[in-house]
């Protein structure tokens, strides 16, 4: 039984934070995990930066409601899912994902929560469980399933790493550089021939 783990931004959808610093001109929100590798003070940070600046769950949700995923990413997915099952794993907010995650056919998605206060604002937030990319592929081969993963950045490579084979798809090309052991895709279409491929050889 085979099983396969997709990140959901920079692979199916565009960067949400990055999406919501061009819409409303901030650029402190560009701010990523590239450049604060601690997520919880990043995450605390951008919650600071929202209140400074009167900015409500809603004015993201706005934002995120006229997002589209990918070129092409419905159809790999659709595809995808034609084949294997599909997770997609990732560090997004379940009160950010949801028009996204309509206009790709609804697939599972394991990701974190918010905490809003009385007057909309985000307060805090949950993750759902400490290193999760990790912890769910573990998971997941805990019941039997071999794992194929494959993501775009640094937050995936704990996933590609304990899955039973992981990909990048186009990653930066200095943390390509820094985990040679995973083969580079740089669409969807060479992704789906590295998955096939993998899923063979596990296979056999
Ligand atoms: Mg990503």
């Amino acid at each position: 039984m085979q099983i396969v783990c997709l990140d959901l931004e920079g692979v199916l959808v565009p960067e949400i934070w990055i999406a919501f610093a061009e819409n409303t001109g901030i650029a402190e929100f560009r701010r990523t995990t590239r450049d604060e590798p601690d997520y919880d003070k990043l995450m605390r940070w951008r919650i600071a930066l929202l209140r400074q600046h009167g900015l409500r769950l809603s004015n993201i949700q706005a934002v995120i409601s006229a997002m589209a995923p990918l070129p092409g990413a419905r159809e790999f997915l659709d595809a995808l899912r034609a084949r294997y099952q599909v997770v997609i794993l990732s560090d997004t907010f379940y009160e950010f994902a949801d028009p996204l995650m309509r206009q790709l056919g609804r697939p599972t998605l394991f990701c974190h929560r918010l905490e809003i206060d009385a007057d909309g604002f985000v307060s805090d937030y949950r993750l759902r469980q400490r290193d999760p990319k990790r912890a769910a592929v573990n998971a997941l081969k805990s019941l039997n399933y071999q794992v194929l993963a494959a993501g775009d950045s640094f937050n995936d490579t704990a996933m590609l790493g304990a899955a039973d084979a992981g990909f990048f798809i186009h990653p930066p090309p200095a943390i390509a550089a820094q985990f040679p052991q995973f083969p580079v895709a740089s669409d969807y279409r060479e992704l789906m021939a590295e998955i096939d491929e993998a899923a063979g050889r596990l296979a056999a």
